[in-house]
């Protein structure tokens, strides 16, 4: 199929693609266009205007302030792959990123579009829930930090509202104290994942501290396991105690009970890769 028609306008700034999206209620961003197209081509999206924010480099860093790490929303996901301060500073991120689609979608697709189309089996926002992220919106009026706790709202609905554009994510940075898990099936490599987890926490003489165990795949949003989290913090069973974390409904490629137990067996492997000291 072939798209709606639409209008199309090439961003020079980011001030300039924000005063777009103000004055066009029935815009849409195009970052890598990954997704976007998809929809377009399938006519599951008819925007009357596509603003194209490729080539704004004021949305291509990756630099460290303090003890946070920032990393621009038009960064592309092979750029974060071959990062240096990424592998260092965010050890989860580096971990995720082999498992988003193909090297051809990954030269494409970008950080802030992966995480503003939110889809449920993805796995940069189950990292950032994991992380304790904060995502960066500005619009036309000002910015703002929303927590990716409060972020994904819904099935692919975030708290991006109308004239929004994501500029930035931040993230804590690594410490030696810090352990990272990161795992997914998939039906084959590259796919959306039928079920993953990526994991963080903090070790110390008593075992592991601060647990964030972020499922994907499992519902419309990323789902914190709170309950498997505080098991693995007083040493009791976690696999039983998730059970009253997840709720999954089944999908076409795996019924219910199938996706809780292959989140059973990914709490396992991950909680395994958090008991490893970092190298
Ligand atoms: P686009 O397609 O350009 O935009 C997607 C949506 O986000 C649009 O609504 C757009 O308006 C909005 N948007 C984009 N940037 C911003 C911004 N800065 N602020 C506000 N809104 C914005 N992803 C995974 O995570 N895991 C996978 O396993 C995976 N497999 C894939 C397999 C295939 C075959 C394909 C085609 C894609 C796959 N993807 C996967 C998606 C890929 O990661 C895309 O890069 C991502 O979904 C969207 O990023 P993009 O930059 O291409 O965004």
């Amino acid at each position: 199929m072939k798209p709606a028609p639409f209008g199309f306008a090439k961003a020079r700034s980011v001030d300039q693609a924000l005063a777009l999206l103000s004055e066009h209620a029935d815009a849409r961003l195009l970052a890598g266009g990954q997704s976007l197209i998809a929809t377009l081509n399938m006519r599951l999206s008819a925007p009357a205007l596509l603003i194209d924010i490729n080539g704004l480099d004021e949305l291509t860093h990756i630099k460290v302030t303090g003890d946070t790490l920032e990393i621009g929303a038009l960064v592309r996901h092979a750029q974060a792959e071959r990062s240096g301060e990424i592998a260092r500073h965010a050890p989860l991120i580096a971990l995720a990123l082999p498992h988003i689609a193909h090297p051809a979608i990954r030269n494409r697709g970008t950080i802030g579009g992966s995480i503003a189309y939110a889809d449920p089996a993805a796995e940069l926002p189950a990292c950032l829930l994991a992380l304790g992220a904060e995502i960066e919106i500005a619009n036309a009026t000002g910015t703002r930090t929303v927590a990716a706790e409060d972020f994904f709202t819904g099935l692919f609905e975030t708290a991006l509202g109308l004239g929004d554009m994501l500029t930035a994510v931040r993230v804590p940075v690594a410490r030696p104290e810090s352990r990272y898990g990161f795992a997914e099936l998939a039906r084959r490599h590259g796919d959306y994942a039928l079920v993953g987890l990526a994991a963080a926490a903090r070790h110390d003489c008593k075992g592991l501290r601060d647990v964030r165990l972020a499922f994907f795949g499992v519902d419309a949003t990323p789902v914190r396991a709170r309950a498997a989290e505080a098991a693995v913090e007083r040493g009791e069973d976690a696999a039983a105690a998730l059970a009253h974390d997840l709720n999954p409904d089944g999908d076409v490629h795996a019924s219910a009970a199938a996706k809780k137990h292959l989140a059973g067996v990914l709490l396992r492997r991950v909680l395994a890769q958090l008991a490893e000291p970092r190298p």
